[in-house]
């Protein structure tokens, strides 16, 4: 059996009553690229949120590599290496992609390296690696505020593994992207996705399509069903509630 990176057992979460997450049981293997998909209000906003304990829930628990989640802060939970994407890019501006990048990395040194300024060569050659994962190295010194928003994304994703993180989560990452940026942030996750576990959620089926392997399908806060896009896509619960009503 594989390790598991991400276990939810019968996760509940409640609001007033109203039952975002109801049940939910998910698993994901380490090493995995899972995308979360459903229609609007089907919970994969709280279950990020629950993920990251922003939200704690109300029945049920979460475990990240067999350790329960239950009542730590989020940044402890960020510190056990799951990082997260939020829909809006949070980088600095006036900043470089180069320098953007290298103050994620030094937030994670301790104080003492941070102290010498200059990053050494290992870290130099870290960075230089990333930008060019990222599609960036020839616009590295330039204001980050002169990126396209598809640049700017691809920056954030960057500025998330710099953080090294085991688990990557990922927020809706094409929303309002062209074509062309949507499918620059696919090959970027599937690149990422040969040395990283990554959660997806997502809604444009397009992008689904390229970087899919395995789908998960929430409806109305539990798993609707899980398979391949091709099966996902041609089951008749799925097309009710959610490719119908797309394709309408
Ligand atoms: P999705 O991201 O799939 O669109 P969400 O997780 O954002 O769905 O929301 C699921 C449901 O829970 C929605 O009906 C939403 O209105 C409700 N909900 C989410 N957060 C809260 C909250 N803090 N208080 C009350 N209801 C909420
Ligand atoms: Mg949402």
């Amino acid at each position: 059996m594989n390790a598991k990176i991400l276990e939810t057992e019968n996760v509940t979460v409640s609001f007033d009553g109203f039952k975002a997450l109801n049940q939910l049981n998910f698993s994901m293997d380490l090493g995995e690229l899972r995308v979360v998909i459903g229609p609007n209000g089907a919970g994969k906003t709280t279950f990020l949120d629950v993920i990251t304990g922003k939200v704690q829930p109300t029945v049920g628990r979460v475990l990240f590599k067999g350790k329960n989640l239950r009542s730590l802060p989020e940044h402890q939970i960020a510190r056990l290496g799951i990082g997260r994407k939020f829909q809006t890019p949070r980088i600095y501006l006036n900043l470089t992609p180069r320098e953007n990048l290298e103050i994620t990395s030094n937030r994670n040194k301790n104080a003492f390296s941070t102290l010498f300024g200059r990053p050494h060569a290992a870290e130099k050659n870290s960075i230089k690696g990333l930008l060019e994962t990222i599609g960036l190295s020839l616009k590295a010194d330039i204001p980050s505020k002169l990126l396209s928003h598809g640049e700017k994304q691809r920056l954030e994703i960057g500025m998330l593994v710099a953080q090294s993180p085991d688990l990557l989560l990922v927020d809706e990452p094409v929303a309002g992207l062209t074509d062309e940026e949507t499918y620059n942030i696919g090959e970027l996750l599937l690149a990422l996705a040969q040395s990283h576990s990554i959660l997806v959620i997502e809604h444009d089926m397009e992008f689904v399509r390229q970087i899919a392997r395995k789908v998960t399908v929430l409806h109305e806060g539990s798993v609707l069903c899980e398979g391949s896009f091709e099966e996902v896509q041609n089951d008749s619960r799925v097309i009710e509630v959610y490719l119908g009503k797309q394709q309408d």
